[in-house]
């Protein structure tokens, strides 16, 4: 009916934490946790023991979404009941070592290792040949489902390109065809003459509330230079990405002086070997909360059978988050 594609992974079901909420044993602003299967030292729920690692630590998901060995099954049934098999590689990112940091409370020389590995983890997936597409996401909060406070991402990397991928690679490759020019590009342009929306910036990064957000707080974070993915950073670059992602992270935390739940993720070019130069490298931040820490908008009703609505303008939700102080208060 939509044209669009849903991931089915029941192998997921045999992960052993399954419908239970995982509370934490440590109170908040513990650096180590011996409950945590994040932190060093400790086992995972496969058993495996996470090494003494004191920087950045990359693992396959020992309960993936997506597997490389997944065959090349086809399924059709009168035209209307339509699957593939999909390979894949999950993994986890840890950012630092101390539980108890999140991206707006590291050092912006930490965060450049976790840039750096980013960038390692874009290329190494995106080099196999089953591996057209790499999402690199976060998410904070118990309210984003993230149940392990631990300052970690994900990373899912598949054969096909998902439904939001495709959307946004026909939009920007339709405006470089009629226009000759980046669509990020022009929208850059544009925010940044109005300014209404603008939130922060950097010599090489501008953060604003997009024209057409939908969640009450969403923001963009644009690369200024024009570049197709997160390999292409120079070195100024990976440093100035970790500090935009400091600000705005802390922005968010004294918007409602409470750690900010959010789900981020970057969008860059697919990696299947074609150029894409219509891609421009940017992240979104997708943050479920309206009027407070426990106030959150639902995507629900009309949202959820028509199409999303805001209570907020996007030029308003803007206008607090540059009136937020950027040190932590
Ligand atoms: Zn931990
Ligand atoms: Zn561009
Ligand atoms: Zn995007």
């Amino acid at each position: 009916m939509t044209r669009d594609w849903l991931l089915v992974s029941p192998q997921r079901t045999q992960r052993p934490w399954q419908g239970q909420v995982e509370k934490t044993a440590a109170p908040a602003g513990v650096a180590y946790d011996p409950t945590c299967y994040l932190c060093p030292g400790n086992a995972r729920a496969g058993g495996v023991r996470n090494p003494g690692y004191t920087s950045t630590f990359v693992f396959d998901n020992d309960f993936a979404a997506l597997r490389p060995e997944t065959p090349d099954d086809h399924f059709r049934e009168g035209g209307l009941l339509i699957a593939e098999g999909e390979k894949g590689i999950c993994r986890v990112v840890c950012f630092s070592p101390n539980h108890s940091l999140t991206v707006s409370r590291m050092d912006v020389a930490d965060l450049r290792r976790v840039v750096d590995t980013w960038v390692e983890q874009y290329l190494d997936l995106g080099a196999k040949p089953f591996i057209r597409h790499v999402q690199i996401f976060e998410n904070r909060g118990e309210m984003m489902g993230a149940s392990n406070p631990h300052p970690h991402c994900q990373i899912w990397s598949n054969e096909r390109l998902p439904n939001d991928i495709v959307r946004e690679q026909a939009s920007q490759s339709d405006y470089l065809h009629e226009n000759h020019r980046c669509l990020l590009c022009d929208y850059l342009k544009l925010e940044t003459a109005a300014g209404e929306r603008m939130v922060c910036e950097n010599a090489s990064f501008t953060v604003v509330v997009p024209f057409w957000a939908v969640w009450p707080f969403e923001t963009l974070v644009i690369s200024k230079r024009h570049i197709t993915g997160i390999d292409e950073l120079e070195n100024r670059e990976r440093d100035d990405l970790g500090e935009i992602l400091k600000r705005i992270t802390t922005r968010y935390d004294n918007l409602f002086a409470a750690s900010f739940p959010y789900t981020m993720g970057f969008h860059q070019r697919p990696t299947d070997g074609a150029e894409h130069p219509h891609w421009h490298f940017h992240a979104h931040y997708y943050p479920p909360l309206l009027r407070s820490a426990t106030v959150r908008k639902f995507m629900v009703g009309y949202e959820l059978l028509a199409m999303p609505q805001r209570d907020i303008t996007a030029e308003s939700a803007a206008e607090r988050l540059r009136a937020i102080p950027e040190e932590h208060v």
